[in-house]
Formats: structure tokens, C-alpha cells, sequence
């Protein structure tokens, strides 16, 4: 990267904001910790409603970025999705809108947004590639989200072919760690099942898990996401997007998950499943063939530990967190 880099985050108080901060605060590599000719400013939406072009502009006249990666969207899980397409739908393309156009006006070097391995068509072969994103319509449940992240896409190589813009994108499989959004409702699977179990354990009631608790996914932690996309953001040269995502052999049971979080909450109360709620997709296995092709030797924490990580976290912050 050039001298002075100046790399804006946005969603920087999200859970993969907070995780790009702590690494890049944390870590002392070469390859992911700070170079002393970079300044990094994380964002908030204190600092601005990115649906309003006229604050994103504000913003970028003020720090004036080389760099951006854009976290910031409406995120989540399956029941919030069902029920807010058109939110989900406006609100994201307006962000993401806003952001890149401002990109290109400030003559931004380099852009990395993110997708998501849930806006993959819905009927497809396995495992999803990065070639597949457009291949059909996405999942019913979540149309609004996966459209909308979708055009980030399409966004990037119409700025790239008019423009000579290097924008590009990553697609994260589930994301978890500290910071997560725990509210009980609207949040993804692995947080939501942590505060419902934390709350069965200190009311003394049965943990329920929603759904049959056979469906397969790949989970990525936060703090390894958070490595990957600073890779991105300093060495993937592509316009087209990446999955950042374990393995399909570390695919896992959403009962899996739940295993887990039993354990690392110590809950040894009642626990069942809720088959009458919905399932979603029954998997979505997504290939890493072609980030192990870039960065064979990159290390993801265990399962076992990482949620072992964030549960220690969520427990210690219960009082403040997102819930
Ligand atoms: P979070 O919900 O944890 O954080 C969202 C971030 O976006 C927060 O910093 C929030 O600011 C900011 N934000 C939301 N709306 C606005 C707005 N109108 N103006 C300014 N800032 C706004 O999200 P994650 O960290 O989980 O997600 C980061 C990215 O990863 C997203 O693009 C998401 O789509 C993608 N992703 C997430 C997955 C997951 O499992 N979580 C899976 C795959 C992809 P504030 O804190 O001030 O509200």
C-alpha cells in the first residue's frame, strides 16, 4: 500500500467492525497488524446515516479515504429477513449506493464490500462457487437482503468497466464472535442461541432451540474473518467476489451448535428442539477452494474455541451489549 493510506470502515461498531479494530490493534504481523503508514477510522452510525448521500459525502470530504472497507448494512437472521424485505431490499442498496459512488468521486484505490453466502440462488449444486451468485433467484426468506447485496456485484464491474474502479467483495459464510447482535428476536442463529441459553441457565428454565436443529452450516469466527479481509483489502487483486469461509469438511448441525454453547455456558438444565418452527435452507455449503488457492497456510481458529471465545465475551458484557 502507499505511503499515508487512510482506510475507512464502515460498520465499524458491528461485530466484523469490531473484529478488523481488535486485530489490527492486536495482531503484530507483517501480514495483518497495522503498518505505521496507515490510519485506520472505524465508523458508527453516530457518525453519519449512510442512506443519506449528503452525509456519506460529508464523511468522505472529512477523512478523505485511499481505502474502504464497507461493513455497514441492515443485517439479520432468518425470522427479522421473512419479515423486512423491502427494508432489507432499500435500506442496503441505498448504503451501498451512497458508499460507492462516493468511492469513485474521491478516487477511493481500492473498495472491499461484503456479500453473504445466504444471497447464493436457492436451487443450486454443491458446494456454491463464486461463479454461482447470479445463477437464479435466491431463497424466498431472505429476496430482499440477497437482491440488494447481490448489486454490490454488479455495482463493482459497471465501476470497474466505465471507470477503471477497483472495487470488489468478499462472501463470508455465518459470521460469529464478540460484538454480535444478541437480541433474541431478529438476531442470527449462533448469538440468539447463546442469549437464549444464558437465559435458561439463569432462570432455570428449558433451553428450546428453534427448528429441527439438523440444518448445515459453516460458521466463521469473527477475529479469522477479520484477518482475511485485511488479506483482501492489501493483496486480492480481483474484481470478482471471494468466499472467506472454513471448509466443507467443518460444516456443522445447527444442533452442533447448540452442543456447543451448552458446554461453554455450563448449562446443564433442560434442553429440546422447537420442529414446529422453519428450518431455512437446509444447507448452503460454500467451497474455499479458491481462498486455500491465494493463502494455503491460513489458520482458523477451532470451533470449540472460538465459541468458547465468545461466549466468555457475552457472559462479561452481558450487561452492555446488543440484545
Ligand atoms: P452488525 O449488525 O453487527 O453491524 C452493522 C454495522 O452497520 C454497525 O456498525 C452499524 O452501526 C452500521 N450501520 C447499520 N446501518 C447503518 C446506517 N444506516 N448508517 C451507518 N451505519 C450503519 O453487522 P455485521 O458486522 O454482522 O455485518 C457486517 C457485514 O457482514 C454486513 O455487510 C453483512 O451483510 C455481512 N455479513 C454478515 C454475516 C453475519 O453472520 N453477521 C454473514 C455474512 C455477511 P451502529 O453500530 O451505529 O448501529
Amino acid at each position: 500500500m502507499a505511503t499515508e493510506s487512510v482506510i475507512l470502515v464502515t460498520g465499524g461498531s458491528g461485530l466484523v467492525g469490531e473484529a478488523v479494530k481488535w486485530v489490527i490493534e492486536n495482531d503484530k504481523s507483517e501480514r495483518y497488524g497495522k503498518k505505521d503508514n496507515e490510519k485506520w477510522i472505524f465508523l458508527s452510525s453516530k457518525d453519519g446515516d449512510l442512506r443519506k448521500e449528503q452525509d456519506v459525502k460529508a464523511i468522505f470530504e472529512k477523512y478523505k479515504p485511499t481505502h474502504v472497507i464497507h461493513l455497514a448494512a441492515m443485517v439479520g437472521g432468518l425470522f427479522k429477513n421473512m419479515k423486512y424485505k423491502l427494508d432489507f431490499l432499500r435500506e442496503n442498496m441505498l448504503m451501498n449506493d451512497n458508499i460507492l459512488w462516493q468511492s469513485k468521486e474521491y478516487n477511493v484505490k481500492k473498495v472491499v464490500s461484503c456479500l453473504s453466502t445466504c444471497i447464493f440462488p436457492d436451487k443450486t449444486t454443491y458446494p456454491i462457487d463464486e461463479t454461482m451468485v447470479h445463477n437464479g433467484p435466491p431463497h424466498e426468506s431472505n429476496f430482499g437482503y440477497a437482491h440488494g447485496k447481490r448489486m454490490i456485484d454488479v455495482y463493482n464491474h459497471a465501476y470497474h468497466e466505465q471507470f477503471g474502479c477497483h472495487f470488489t467483495s468478499v462472501i463470508p459464510t455465518n459470521i460469529f464472535g464478540p460484538h454480535d447482535n444478541y437480541e433474541l428476536e431478529g438476531s442470527h442463529v449462533l448469538p440468539g442461541l447463546t442469549h437464549k441459553c444464558y437465559l435458561a441457565k439463569k432462570n432455570n428454565t428449558p433451553f428450546v432451540v428453534w427448528g429441527s436443529g439438523k440444518p448445515l452450516r459453516q460458521f466463521i469466527y469473527s477475529r479469522d474473518l477479520a484477518k482475511l479481509f485485511i488479506w483482501t483489502l492489501r493483496e486480492y487483486e480481483e474484481i470478482d467476489p471471494i468466499i472467506l469461509s472454513v471448509g466443507e469438511k467443518d460444516e456443522v448441525s445447527i444442533k452442533d451448535v447448540a452442543d456447543n454453547i451448552v458446554k461453554a455456558m455450563d448449562f446443564q438444565g433442560e434442553y429440546a428442539f422447537d420442529s414446529t418452527k422453519a428450518d431455512g435452507q437446509y444447507k448452503k455449503t460454500a467451497s474455499n477452494e479458491k481462498l486455500m488457492k491465494y493463502i494455503p497456510d491460513f489458520e482458523f481458529t477451532p470451533f470449540d474455541v472460538a465459541i468458547k471465545e465468545s461466549v466468555e465475551w457475552f457472559v462479561e458484557n452481558y450487561d452492555t451489549l446488543r440484545k
